[in-house]
């Protein structure tokens, strides 16, 4: 089942506003994917997520060389980022997505170079940049049992 919303942003406070609505309404085991080219917009997106859950989101960067960081908020956050994946192969071997089962939120950036590792059940966020500032979000619902309570989520 997918049942998909559209909103845009027109700035980066509003994108990050959005998230903060996200992440406050998380009670755990969320999963969060977010597409989109570079520069859309997906980390600004994430340190919402973080505001949401009482993390700084100063601490949330975009990962250079670690595929995954941890931070502690109402709940865990553990930020994915998977641009520096060439092959799903590589992950094979990580136990990246150990805790998606657990109490924190995982937002995974770059989504589509996980392969057939991603968690089944999510909200997907595709993140389209439109004129200026202007970014097209495109919210889908994934897997049997995805996280309906993040669909209806404003600012
Ligand atoms: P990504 O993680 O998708 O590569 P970032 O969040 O790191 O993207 O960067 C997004 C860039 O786009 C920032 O420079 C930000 O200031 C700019 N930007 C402009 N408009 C928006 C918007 N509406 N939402 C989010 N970011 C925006
Ligand atoms: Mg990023």
């Amino acid at each position: 089942m997918s049942r998909v919303h559209t909103r845009s942003t027109t700035s980066p406070e509003a994108t990050a506003d959005f998230g903060a609505a996200l992440g406050a309404a998380c009670r755990g085991g969320e999963v969060i994917l977010l597409s989109g080219p570079l520069g859309a917009g997906k980390t600004h997106l994430t340190k919402g997520i973080a505001r949401g859950l009482g993390i700084d989101p100063r601490q949330v960067t975009s990962p250079t060389f670690t595929l995954q960081a941890i931070h502690h908020g109402r709940l865990p956050l553990y930020h994915v980022d998977l641009y520096r994946v060439d092959s799903p192969l590589e992950l094979e071997h990580l136990e990246l997505f150990e805790e998606v089962d657990g109490p924190g939120v995982t937002v995974i950036e770059w989504p589509e170079r996980g392969g057939e590792h991603l968690p089944p059940d999510t909200l997907h966020i595709r993140i389209i940049p439109a004129q200026g500032d202007e970014r097209r979000l495109e919210l889908t619902l994934e897997g049997d049992d995805p996280p309906v309570h993040l669909a209806g989520c404003h600012p």
